[in-house]
Parts: structure tokens; sequence; C-alpha cells
């Protein structure tokens, strides 16, 4: 079952996959496995490259994983796509896939399952493709060998808390600030405005060693068409007005609501708040 789950998804551009026990993984929603009939068994582990040449673009005010449609529909397509191709070859077990909304603390249990390790800024990260990666799981009924290895952390080189422009103990992320709704106080405008990213932040991923050297070797490039396709990097006020609302509803941004990345983007364009 290993060889045909890992070579369904290496077929498809996800060459990072693993194995593990679900005993050895912490479940946080077990009411997902139990409506999917499943107690015991294994999750099948992996990690779905999405960084393009996009991404490097010097122009781009999106995070890099807003730059591609909501890899959400990436994820829906693939299980409708390699559930049913393994409920086929093993008839006796049962099948689930998930992301985001997991099961189990997944950044742990891709760890344990070998895929990478712990970052300081608390992301998951891997050799080839840094934190430019989503996670998602197959979890089968099927009891296989599949025991869960150490905990690993990154070597704490603190460059990425050398590169992170705010001081969290005493103020919001970047990231979450972005996506925050209704009117940002004076603070935060100041704050969008300094760091002039609409969606997001990425300076503590692009500061990373793992990051330098997954793009100086080449190997952070996702292969898998889905996130090559209509890549926007940079993105206006305009252009965002225009947007239908399907073509809208395709963008990782969409689940805030047009306003709040408007705002962003109308703040950034008009310069100096007043
Ligand atoms: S995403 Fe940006 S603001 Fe948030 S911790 Fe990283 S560098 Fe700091
Ligand atoms: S920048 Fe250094 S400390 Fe931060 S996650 Fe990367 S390796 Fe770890």
């Amino acid at each position: 079952m290993q060889h045909t789950v890992s070579q369904l998804l290496r077929e498809r551009g996800i060459a990072l996959s693993a194995p593990i026990a679900l005993k050895e993984c912490r479940i946080l929603r077990p009411y997902l496995l139990e409506r999917s009939g499943i107690g015991d068994g294994t999750a099948f582990l992996f990690a779905v490259p999405y960084y393009t040449t996009e991404c490097d673009d010097p122009a781009r005010n999106i995070s890099a994983y807003a730059v591609s449609r909501d890899y959400h529909r990436f994820f829906a397509a693939l299980f409708d796509e390699i559930l049913p191709i393994l409920r086929e070859h093993f008839p006796q077990n049962k099948f689930a896939g998930f992301t985001d909304h997991s099961p189990m603390a997944e950044g742990e249990a891709a760890v344990r399952a070998g895929l990478g390790f712990f970052g300081c800024n608390h992301l998951f990260l891997t050799e080839a493709y840094s934190s430019y990666v989503f996670l998602g799981e197959i979890v089968t009924d099927a009891v296989l060998n599949a025991p869960a290895g150490e905990i690993k952390v990154c070597k704490g080189c603190g460059a990425c808390r050398a590169a992170c422009p705010v001081d969290l103990t005493v103020a919001e992320c970047l990231s979450a600030l972005t996506q925050k709704k209704g009117d940002l106080n004076e603070a935060e405008r100041q704050a969008v405005l300094a760091h002039g990213c609409a969606w997001g932040c990425d300076r503590c991923q692009e500061a990373c060693p793992v990051t330098l050297q997954a793009k100086k070797s080449g190997t952070i490039y996702t292969t898998i068409p889905f996130f090559k396709e209509q890549a926007v990097s940079h993105l206006t006020a305009e252009a965002l007005r225009a947007m239908s609302d399907e073509a809208f509803a395709e963008r990782a941004y969409s689940w805030r609501g047009r306003a709040v990345i408007l705002r962003n983007l109308e703040l950034l364009e008009k310069g100096e708040p007043t």
C-alpha cells in the first residue's frame, strides 16, 4: 500500500510522502476519523510544494502561498482522483483525505513521519522546498508497520527572528494583521505601509538559510501545473475590483472577503495614511 500511495502522489508532483501509525499521532479532531469510519490505522503524510517562478517577482506584494489559486481546490481535486483508485486497489480498506482541517496535528505528524523538521518560526520545513509546502494526509484503517521518529528542529540560526519587522511580544504578526477584518488603527496602518505587503508576510521564511539553499539548488520550485497556472504575483486595487466573483473565490485571500485585501491594497497605493 505504501508503494501505491507514494507512486500516486509522485505521479502528481508530490515527491515527499511517508506513513505514520495513527496511534503515534496527536489526534485533535477524532470526529473526522469517526466520520470516515476509521479507528486505528495509518496516516500517509505528504508535502505539496507550491513555490513558483512568479514568487521570485521583486514586485510581488502578496504572500507566496497566495500567488497561485487556493490550494484547497488542489487538494479537493487530488483526493477526488486518488481516493477512488486506492479504494479500488484495496477494497477491504477505508480511505479519507485531509488538509488543514485535519484529524491530527499535521506538522508534528509530518516531522515524526520523517518528511522534515520544525523551524524556530514554528513552520514545518523540508530540505527541498523549505517551508513552501502545504501538508496533507491520506488516512486509512490499514495498520502498517510505520513507527514514528523523533521531533527534529532546525539549527536555530536566528535569521528568521532577525528578519521579522515587528516585535512579536508587543505587536501582531503582519500576516495576521493583513487578514484582519474591519478598520485598522493608525499603528496597524503604519505597519502595513512599512511592510508593503497586501496579504501575508514571508520575510521570516525568505531569510531562512533552508529557503536560500532550496532556491540556490532550484529544488524549491513546484512542478505541479495547478500552482503554475494562473499565478498572479502582483495585485492592484483596480485588478481586484475587476475580478469576477468566480475568479476571486479561487484565490486564497478570498476567505476574508474582498474588502480586507482591497483595504490593504488601497492603503499601499495611496501611500502615507491621512
Ligand atoms: S510572517 Fe512576517 S511579521 Fe510574521 S513572524 Fe514572519 S517575518 Fe514576522
Ligand atoms: S532562519 Fe534559522 S532559526 Fe529560523 S527557521 Fe530557519 S534555520 Fe531555523
